[in-house]
């Protein structure tokens, strides 16, 4: 059934040894998004997201289980293959942007597109659409230490999904935002879900914000399990 979800996680296992010490993270996590769906993955500090979304994005490699892209799997991939799924199916927003700081909001949007192959005119005109849609048009040629956090992320979701991407992990996206920011570039960040049909898994402390998404998951003892929000 891997084939109906953009994003499967089956049974996966992460430990790492801390001395003679096993300190397991996921213990057979399993957890499926849809197209369009957006999910959020809430749990305290430590409880192992970021270790989730990093498996999922292909990022890092599970001691067991699976993870499947758009139906296929990916553990028996080597890495050249990994980095490319990564490339064009997968896009990523951290909790800090980590934008280029030398180029300009528009060059960073543009770059992930031109490494596969698209031309520049192509590139700038998806960067331009894209930032419009973000609504921040208007600073698209300003480098990210001119724009304020709340651009800054906005621009690092262009970036996330400027190759389309069918899945789209968010680490924390409005972590370090002060709450009517986050609330507006959640907003920007919905409507491109909701728009691009991508499947989004987004970590997030703000109960606020999770509570306007389709559902919500968490981590418990290594596993991944419905979290209800009120
Ligand atoms: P979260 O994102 O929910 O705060 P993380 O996924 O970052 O949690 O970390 C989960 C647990 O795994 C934490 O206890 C953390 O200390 C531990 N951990 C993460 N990375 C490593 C590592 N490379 N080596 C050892 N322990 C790690
Ligand atoms: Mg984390």
């Amino acid at each position: 059934m891997a084939e109906s979800f953009a994003l499967r996680l089956e049974q996966v296992e992460r430990h790492y040894k801390q001395g003679d010490d096993r300190l397991t993270i996921l213990d057979a996590a399993d957890v499926g998004i849809s197209a369009g769906e957006m999910v959020a993955l809430v749990a305290p500090s430590g409880a192992g997201k970021s270790t989730l979304l990093h498996i999922a994005g292909l990022l890092e490699r599970p001691n067991a289980g699976e993870v499947y892209i758009d139906g296929e799997a990916c553990g028996s991939l080597g890495d050249d293959r990994r980095t490319e799924m990564r490339r064009r199916s997968i896009g990523f927003v951290y909790q800090f942007h980590h934008l280029l700081p030398e180029f300009s909001a528009l060059e960073n949007v543009m770059l992930p597109q031109m490494i596969l192959g698209r031309s520049r005119a192509e590139a700038a005109e998806r960067s331009r659409e894209l930032l419009d849609y973000m609504r921040i048009g208007k600073r698209a040629d300003h480098r990210p230490a001119e724009l304020s956090g709340g651009e800054q992320q906005r621009v690092a979701i262009a970036r996330a999904v400027a190759n389309a991407p069918h899945v789209l992990l968010a680490d924390e996206p409005t972590g370090n935002l002060d709450p009517t920011t986050a609330g507006y570039v959640f907003d920007a960040l919905t409507a491109l879900v909701r728009q691009s049909g991508v499947a989004a898994l987004i970590a997030t402390h703000n109960h606020e914000l999770a509570a306007r998404m389709d559902r919500a998951v968490t981590i418990d003892t290594g596993k991944v399990v419905p979290l209800q929000i009120d």
